[in-house]
């Protein structure tokens, strides 16, 4: 047997929990569902949680955004020193885990909500970002992407001189800023048609779009278990995936420190930090495997 799960810290519960995700991994054929929980050891914090700023006031909706320059430039404003924190942020061991696991063939699929490319970042290409990512930038009329990067080449140029000193920053790359530094902030448009640059991530108000739907409940039926990792399932975007599975008897476990809305549905639970238990659960894995 392995080590204890005491050597994680944890209750009993936790213990068991471990144990149970574990075995999930080790019948091969896991999808993974990541959240905003996974990457805070990679200094992103969470809108919730012990580690995580709690938000203040709500995030700009894709009504907002397309309605009008005074909120895209409230957007860019904000995004521009948010992005620094998701651009310097690296994979974490919970991420090196579940590349890990996806190679050695126990996890069959990631989908993640969050926005930051640190699954790719560790390996995971494959990864389906279920709302997007900040790392690419569409043009709302024709359409092109574009990395983030060079457009971050051209606000800078636009704004020299732009200092936000130390902001709050969401997992959505938002940052809190004074309205005084947004007012006097250039936002820059698409370079091929003039035309709104968006980043290519799901507004509140938004719909993911339908083919990645369906690309995840695909993953998620063809699954022997979903685990999911840090999200509280707060918004329906992730926990119908949760409710799917349930309902079709595939089982679900929680890797989350708090409160789900997924609990109810889970088999299995662990509310402990996800690098430790993701490092720890992949060593078991790897110690009761027969060699490949
Ligand atoms: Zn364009």
């Amino acid at each position: 047997m392995g080590v204890p799960a005491t050597t994680l810290g944890g209750t009993a519960a936790d213990a068991v929990g471990l144990e149970a995700l574990v075995r999930l991994l080790a019948g091969r054929g896991v999808v993974v569902l990541s959240g905003a929980g996974l990457s805070t050891e990679s200094g992103i914090p969470d809108y919730r949680g012990e580690t995580g700023s709690r938000r203040r006031g709500s995030p700009m909706t894709y009504q907002e955004f397309t309605g009008g320059a005074a909120a895209r430039r409230r957007y860019w404003a904000r995004s521009h020193v948010g992005w620094r924190t998701i651009a310097r942020a690296e994979p974490n061991a919970g991420h090196r885990a579940v590349e890990q696991l996806r190679r050695s063939g126990h996890v069959a699929a990631v989908i993640t909500q969050n926005v930051d490319s640190l699954h790719r970042a560790a390996g995971t290409r494959a990864a389906v970002e279920l709302h997007g990512g900040l790392h690419r930038v569409v043009c709302l009329e024709c359409r092109r992407t574009s990395p983030r990067e060079e457009l971050d080449g051209r606000l800078e140029a636009l704004n020299a001189g732009f200092r936000a000193g130390s902001a709050r920053v969401n997992p959505d790359g938002d940052a809190e800023l004074p309205q005084e530094l947004v007012d006097g902030f250039q936002v820059a448009p698409c370079t091929a048609c003039g035309g709104v640059l968006k980043p290519d991530v799901v507004f509140f108000g938004e719909a993911v779009p339908k083919p990645r739907v369906q690309r995840c409940f695909e993953l998620v039926d063809a699954a022997q278990a979903l685990v999911v990792l840090g999200s509280s399932l707060t918004v329906m975007s992730g926990l119908r995936f949760v409710r799917h599975a349930a309902r079709a008897g595939t089982p679900v476990a929680i890797v989350n420190q708090g409160a789900t809305r997924g609990d109810d549905l889970a088999v299995a639970r662990v509310g402990l930090p996800l690098g430790a238990v993701l490092t720890e659960a992949a060593r078991r894995v790897r110690a009761g495997s027969p060699p490949a």
